[in-house]
């Protein structure tokens, strides 16, 4: 694999586990953010998580110390001139994207694959926007990034075989997973987890049963770590029924139709952990 240099894009919730996880790997990673303060919120975060690992006995201290020296944060995009792979984790905007792209094709080498992080956006348009779409795919990880091990990695519509293969690679040589999915909304975990978030929110505002009930239904009953009305206020409200709100402009099928209690919800602010309340109060 000619894949030495990684960029990533955004040292945010994503991006600063990506950037993680492709160090510890041995890849030098250039990790880039709008300014300084991002980029030091972003690297503490890193850093933290590191210590944390080697408090705990889960990481020796050797290896973090790796993992940092293999690290190098920037807020400039000259300084991803050398890298073979991009990785894409700004925020969900297309224009956003677009303009980092943009900067990016100026500076970067042809040979180096572009790729985003992207939950919900259009991989083939993405690719678009850039002077190298076949050189560019989707590589969707899943929060928290350095304990999580699946990658999807999402083809365009122009993704050549060769990008597809060089991205299954670089995820198994960072210890992930790798699946391939469709540039379809919700690619494949999505696809089936957010119809189940949905009707979940649909059974309780039926009277299926209380919120404890449904949740201690699909836990204790099917193995799952966490019902879905907390793994709901894991994942934001918000977040959930944006995402809903995307599959059922595509696929225009009632399976991905947001409740009216999850829109409610969303308009009074109860987002689930990250505002305090969501099904459960925190
Ligand atoms: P976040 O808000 O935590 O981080 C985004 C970061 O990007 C911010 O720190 C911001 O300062 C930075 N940024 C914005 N424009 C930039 C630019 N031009 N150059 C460099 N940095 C820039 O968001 P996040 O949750 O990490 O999400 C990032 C991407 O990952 C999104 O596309 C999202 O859809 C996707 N994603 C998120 C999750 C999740 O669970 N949060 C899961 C999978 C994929």
């Amino acid at each position: 694999m000619s894949i030495k240099t990684v960029g990533v894009i955004g040292c945010g919730l994503m991006g600063s586990g990506i950037a993680q996880v492709s160090a510890a790997a041995g890849f030098r990673t250039i990790v880039r953010e709008v300014n300084q303060g991002a980029l030091d919120k972003g690297l503490s975060r890193m850093r933290k998580f590191l210590d944390g690992g080697v408090e705990k006995g889960k990481m020796t201290a050797e290896a973090r110390d790796k993992t940092w020296g293999n690290l190098m944060g920037v807020t400039d995009f000259e300084a991803m001139g050398d890298c073979d792979l991009i990785i894409e984790a700004i925020i969900e905007n297309l224009d956003e994207k677009t303009a980092a792209y943009q900067a990016l094709d100026k500076v970067v080498g042809d040979h180096a694959i572009f790729t985003s992080n992207t939950s919900s956006l259009c991989v083939t348009e993405l690719a678009a926007k850039t002077k190298r779409p076949d050189r560019f795919g989707g590589l969707h990880f899943f929060n928290p990034v350095p304990l999580m091990k699946l990658v999807e990695v999402v083809r365009g519509l122009s993704t050549s075989d060769a990008t597809h293969a060089a991205l299954m690679d670089y995820s198994r040589a960072i210890g992930k997973e790798p699946i391939t999915a469709p540039d379809k909304p919700g690619f494949i975990v999505n696809r089936l987890l957010v119809p189940y978030l949905l009707d979940a929110i649909r059974c309780y505002e039926r009277g299926l049963g209380t919120i404890e009930d449904i949740d201690n239904g699909m836990k204790l009953g099917c193995g799952h770590p966490m019902g879905p009305l907390t793994l709901l206020d894991f994942v934001g409200l918000d977040t959930t029924y944006y995402i809903a709100n995307i599959m059922f402009d595509e696929y225009k099928e009632p399976m991905f139709a947001a409740p009216p209690l999850l829109k409610r919800m969303v308009l009074a602010g109860k987002l689930g952990r990250k505002s305090g309340e969501g099904f459960y109060k925190y």
